[in-house]
């Protein structure tokens, strides 16, 4: 058995896409008629790496193809297609000759893989690697597309949940043309084929997710659980000719990017799963941004090792930034004192909000009594002596609580399709530790 991994093939001015170069190269490789390709897999790295092009994909090919043979063919592919005259293109090419499950003696490559989705990792840690077993490689510029090939060759053993991603390509004198999709058959496709298929558009802002807005050779793209269901749907979209299309076995909507971790000890350009308190009133700022802060349960006992630079490292400021949309109407319904979970990535200090659930919430509030006889407001006694009605003279001890209108409900809620990152996963999905409230 053979693996190939590709990554950085795509510049973000001229469009090109891995997908469509590891396509490229499955395609030449099964013109042989005794090889076979079982997958192709689609893996979305750490999505705050700041090197990638969009979406942080890389790409594996698992074949039985002679890895010799495998290899040129790649290289000859990734040559030709990958837009090496822009300077942040940097293709990288691994190939290895064994199965893709193979993990022992491989754990390394399944913790490299890991921590291509969680981490930071360097050129060197990568070389290091492809050194030690010995696998084939080449790459153009820096050979910084080697972290994510060699990541895209472990995935198969590192990642235990997969999704389905099928995608539609362009003909290629079409590309950077607006593209030809029937919108009302794209949502009566995407209506037919949830849940099972997800994240194909977004009704709440009328738009059809799954057509990508970039010049590349994409024209849509349907994900889910399932294989059958993702084709189903996609059959049932109106467009121009489908130049070509293929299956990726992917861990987009699986939420593996997400660590768990503790308020207080967060670091830039990971992306956790924090428990906290809210301790700011929500506040919606310039641009429609909104920002709420999140402190330990505890109060102050986390491990501050590698903290960011918050005021209070028991706190963590929290945003729903302006395209999450709707998403930003259920932060703004969070009091001071709710108990949530709350999930995102961590950068510039604050945590990105993707998700959260609410764990528990503020049902009662400290108002200032009002006279059982008068109905009106009372007044302060003077310091620490309670509460007297000015008309009746009524006394009370202090202040009286008063229950609070909420509009949220114990429980998950997410961002809406429109604003989902590709690792992300959607509620619908389910296996979540509370119910969940999900947007589509
Ligand atoms: P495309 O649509 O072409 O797949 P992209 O958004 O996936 O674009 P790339 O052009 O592939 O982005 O750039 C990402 C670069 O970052 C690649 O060179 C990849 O090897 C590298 N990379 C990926 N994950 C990590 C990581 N965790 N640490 C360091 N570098 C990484």
């Amino acid at each position: 058995m053979t693996v190939v991994g590709i990554d950085d093939t795509d510049s973000r001015e001229r469009g090109m896409c891995t997908t469509y170069v590891a396509r490229a190269i499955a395609d030449r490789l099964r013109e042989d008629d005794s090889v076979s390709v079982s997958r192709l897999l689609l893996v979305r790295l750490n999505p705050a790496v700041e090197y990638k092009t969009r979406g942080n994909a890389s790409l594996a090919i698992h074949t039985d193809c002679d890895p010799d043979r495998a290899f040129d063919i790649a290289r000859e592919r990734l040559e030709s297609l990958a837009e090496t005259a822009d300077e942040r293109t940097n293709p990288g090419l691994v190939v290895a000759d064994h199965e893709p499950d193979e993990d022992v003696p491989f754990d390394d490559m399944s913790r490299f893989a890991h921590a291509a989705v969680r981490d930071h990792l360097s050129i060197a840690d990568a070389t290091a690697l492809i050194e030690h077993h010995g696998y084939r490689s080449w790459h153009a510029g820096n050979g910084r597309g080697r972290i994510g090939a060699l990541a895209a060759v472990g995935a198969w053993t590192a990642l235990g949940e997969w999704t389905d991603e099928y995608i539609a390509y362009r003909e290629p004198e079409r590309w950077g043309t607006p593209r030809e999709v029937d919108r009302e058959s794209v949502f009566a496709a995407a209506e037919w084929g949830y849940p099972d298929v997800w994240d194909t558009v977004d009704r709440g802002e009328d738009e059809t997710v799954c057509v990508p807005h970039t010049p590349g050779p994409i024209l849509y793209g349907i994900r889910g659980d399932e294989t059958d269901a993702v084709r189903a749907v996609a059959d049932r979209i109106e467009s121009e000719p489908v130049a070509a299309s293929q299956r990726f076995v992917t861990n987009q909507g699986t939420d593996v990017h997400l660590r768990d971790g503790a308020i207080g000890a967060v670091a830039d350009g990971r992306a956790y799963r924090l428990e906290g308190r809210v301790a700011s009133e929500p506040e919606t700022r310039r641009g429609g941004h909104v920002f709420v802060d999140l402190e330990s349960p505890a109060g102050g006992d986390a491990d501050n090792d590698g903290a960011v630079g918050n005021e209070s490292p028991n706190r963590l400021a929290c945003a729903a930034f302006e395209p999450t949309k709707r998403f930003r109407d259920r932060v703004r319904a969070l009091r001071v004192g709710d108990r949530l979970t709350a999930c995102g990535e961590v950068s510039d200090g604050t945590l990105k909000l993707e998700k959260f659930a609410v764990r528990d919430l503020v049902r009662t509030e400290r108002v200032t009594p009002v006279c059982p006889s008068c109905e009106r407001t009372m007044e302060s006694a003077g310091r620490n002596q309670g509460y007297r009605c000015r008309d009746c003279g009524t006394a009370t001890g202090g202040k009286t609580d008063r229950s609070l209108e909420r509009d949220l409900e114990p429980g998950w809620y997410e961002v809406p399709p429109c604003a989902r990152r590709h690792v992300a996963k959607p509620l619908v999905r389910g296996g979540f530790d509370a119910p969940t409230h999900p947007e589509h």
